[in-house]
């Protein structure tokens, strides 16, 4: 299914340049912290669950389910979802719903990380369920 409405692109800094990096080679990475032995996102060089700098880059297997969604239709030329998705690794990130019918996304359907080429070239991650 194409995907009309068109994403915004990213703000890339130094603190999550890696993140960026990866999702050009199509990869979810998140930041693990030492310390706690936490997974935090967004990503940030000091942990909000302990404050420590101790912190890695790790592979998530972009797996989740929806925890919360919302589709925007009315004032927009297209519409398009957005979704609170909790990885399996704990946490939960913001981001688009692709590849499904809108009427049919529902609470807890399990969904799978999809990049896409955002309107600069930067790619980015949305998710679309699993079937
Ligand atoms: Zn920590």
């Amino acid at each position: 299914m194409s995907e009309p409405h068109r994403l915004p692109s990213p703000i890339v800094n130094a603190e999550n340049q890696a993140f960026w990096q990866a999702a050009q080679e199509d990869k979810l990475i998140l930041k693990l912290c030492h310390a706690c032995k936490q997974v935090h996102y967004y990503p940030r060089t000091i942990c909000p669950h302990c404050g420590s700098n101790d912190t890695t880059w790790v592979s998530s297997e972009g797996l989740g389910e929806i925890y919360s969604f919302t589709v925007m239709r009315r004032g927009v030329e297209f519409p398009f979802a957005m979704a609170y998705v909790l990885l399996k690794e704990g946490i939960s990130l913001l981001t688009h719903l692709t590849n499904c019918d809108f009427n049919e996304i529902r609470i807890g359907q399990k969904v799978k990380v999809v990049f896409q080429v955002t309107q600069d070239g930067q790619n980015t991650h949305l998710f679309e369920p699993l079937n």
